[in-house]
């Protein structure tokens, strides 16, 4: 088994530090070249908000960081396939490359549902690596969701 990128290893503890707190597991991380601009997780519970994926999080933080809206520079990675609010966000953001980990059959917007970056009206695709940390991601949430229904 080879190592993971370190953006994907700091994805994921972001990941697991979540589920210490209650969150669903999920980090994202974006980088800008080599240097790490932000790291999130998510945080929807703690933050009252429905919409702090860790993708918005670390997008938000990453614009703020670099004190503009556009990220075309930038590389978004992130322990799950995104959802159609993230993946609009990324769209929004122009952000270059997404790597994602394990697959979201249910909730996923990238390879599933509503495909989002292959429709007409999308202004922006990303290039995408998908399936990147995709089993460790899978047991965190795996982990995550049997620990709740057993409790
Ligand atoms: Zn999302």
């Amino acid at each position: 088994m080879f190592p993971l990128p370190p953006a994907m290893r700091q994805a994921l503890d972001a990941a697991r530090d979540a589920a210490a707190r209650g969150e669903v597991p999920v980090g994202a991380v974006v980088m800008c070249g080599e240097q790490v601009v932000a790291v999130a997780a998510n945080a929807p519970r703690a933050l009252c908000d429905p919409t702090a994926h860790a993708e918005m999080l670390a997008i938000r933080a990453a614009a703020r960081a670099l004190g503009r809206d556009r990220l075309e520079d930038c590389d978004l990675w992130v322990t799950l396939e995104p959802c159609a609010m993230c993946a609009g966000a990324i769209a929004h953001a122009r952000v270059a490359r997404l790597y994602f980990g394990a697959d979201d059959a249910k909730g996923g917007a990238v390879e599933h549902g509503p495909r989002f970056f292959a429709q007409p009206t999308c202004h922006h695709r990303p290039e995408v690596y998908a399936g990147i940390g995709a089993g460790e991601s899978a047991m965190l949430l795996r982990d995550f969701f049997s620990a709740r229904r057993a409790g």
